[in-house]
């Protein structure tokens, strides 16, 4: 069995790539100034695509085209409203066909992967048994506790690609109860970047009669996602990380459990029929399509802008996109290599295939003290704590769950273990010199120390201005 990343692509160099994409593509604010503590100004790095990336231009674009023809969408007679919903459901048909949707699926807007997951816990059938890798995001952690009748089985953490089928397998080999059971893994890790090996996990749980649900959270940003191809049931992603930050998110998949649940939120749009009853009650009759669980006026501006990069990706070209990525993560880790102070956190090791999202530690350094001199003193925000996906970092880090102390103080003297990383990430729209400058940064402050000097201000660390 091969446990090659499905999701690659198959591109190694930019330049052996037809596309344009070897070019960063145009996004929002790259050209925005921020001021340094230590005096001046310089263009912001914006690394923590992992958090939420810069909208594309031509996301900004084609809404900017359509917000004068604004209107109601599947309510108004007028024709701005018939132009909105016939734009609307448009989106939802280029959304099906960025994931390579098969024929019946579903295809349903909510606000983010969060949402899209809750509703999937919502809707699963009673008695679902989960099956869900405790170094998976709290997003696909949590929402199934929600539901008394849905067991999790939390799946220790695998050292490789293999491991982690064998780890699945074996957890569905040894399910007590026959009925239904569900899978929630994760394409790429909001931690490590690490590729999951989505496509055997699917097998996995396709030959053990369970289902399985793909966080594309991060993969799809970076990666094509073929939901037919991969055989996943469903997918669930956010425009927000997909350069499309207006509030909206996908769950695209299998119809059956959809049509079958009650609404995930009762109101207009998602009832089709409501009639008073002789009694004096009122009778519901639901759809049966992705409106059953849009009630409400939807997010045409967000599900407009999620189709808008799915196009303009799918334009620039995984191929390309993905070998300029991957230039950028080879800079990055050859750069992190040369300071002896820093780790980088890994579950698969050194040569797994990974999306542009790294997370390390400095040993002597509190994170957010890090974090906080890369923002202040070189304009490069990243990210520094857990990541919302605690027992991962935590198993990473090798460390328990304790207050991070005082920023000034290193919480991690050389040999002591650190209780937070840093996260740098970045994708299409990512400058080389971004990435270079936060080498450099990373290079200096471990070997010069911060310039400026901090404190802890409600939880964070910021420069101290006296
Ligand atoms: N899954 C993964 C892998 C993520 O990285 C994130 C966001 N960090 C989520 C789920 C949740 O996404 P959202 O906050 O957009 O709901």
């Amino acid at each position: 069995m091969s446990t090659r990343p499905s999701a690659l692509a198959s591109a190694d160099s930019c330049a052996a790539s037809s596309s344009a994409a070897c070019e960063p593509l145009p996004v929002l604010g790259s050209d925005v100034l921020v001021p340094l503590v230590t005096g001046g100004e310089v263009t912001y790095a914006a690394l923590d695509y992992a958090a939420s990336a810069p909208a594309l231009r031509r996301v900004w674009d084609d809404i900017a085209a359509y917000a004068p023809y604004y209107g109601s969408v599947h309510r108004g007679a007028g024709y701005l409203s018939q132009l909105s919903t016939d734009l609307f459901e448009n989106s939802r048909k280029d959304v099906a066909a960025f994931l390579g949707c098969r024929a019946d699926d579903q295809v349903v807007f909510t606000r983010s992967t969060t949402d899209s997951l809750n509703l999937l816990a919502a809707v699963a059938p009673r008695g679902t048994q989960v099956f869900v890798f405790e170094t998976e995001h709290h997003a696909s952690l949590l929402p199934w506790r929600q539901r008394a009748d849905i067991a999790v089985h939390y799946l220790s953490a695998p050292r490789s690609p293999r491991q982690a089928v064998e780890t699945l397998e074996t957890a569905l080999a040894g399910r007590a109860a026959e009925g239904p059971a569900l899978v929630c893994v994760t394409g790429a890790s909001n931690v490590t970047g690490e590729l999951w090996p989505v496509r055997e996990l699917a097998a996995a749980a396709h030959a053990h009669g369970a289902r399985i649900v793909l966080d594309a959270a991060q993969l799809a940003p970076h990666h094509p996602v073929d939901i037919a191809a991969a055989d996943v049931d469903w997918v669930a992603f956010s425009g927000h990380k997909l350069y499309a930050p207006f509030g909206a998110g996908v769950l695209a998949g299998r119809a059956d459990w959809l049509r079958e649940a009650q609404p995930y939120l009762a109101g207009g749009g998602a009832s089709r029929k409501v009639a008073r009853r002789d009694d004096g009650g009122i009778d519901v009759e639901w759809h049966t399509t992705a409106a059953r669980h849009e009630a409400g006026s939807p997010n045409v501006i967000g599900v407009y802008a999620i189709a808008s990069a799915c196009k303009a990706l799918t334009e620039a070209g995984f191929e390309g996109l993905v070998a300029r990525e991957r230039q950028l993560i080879a800079k990055v880790r050859a750069g992190l290599a040369e300071v002896p102070e820093v780790r980088v956190l890994s579950l698969f090791g050194d040569d797994a295939p990974r999306v542009g999202v790294l997370s390390f530690v400095v040993e002597g350094w509190n994170s957010s003290h890090f974090a906080a001199a890369l923002s202040a003193e070189y304009g490069i925000g990243v990210r520094d704590g857990l990541f919302c996906a605690h027992p991962l970092v935590r198993t990473l880090l090798d460390s328990e769950p304790d207050e991070p102390g005082e920023c000034g103080a290193p919480e991690a003297a050389p040999g002591e273990r650190a209780l937070n990383a840093i996260r740098v990430s970045f994708g299409a729209g990512t400058p080389d010199e971004h990435v270079e400058r936060f080498v450099r940064a990373v290079r200096e402050l471990v070997r010069d120390g911060a310039r400026w000097s901090y404190r802890t201000e409600d939880g964070r660390c910021v420069p101290d201005r006296g």
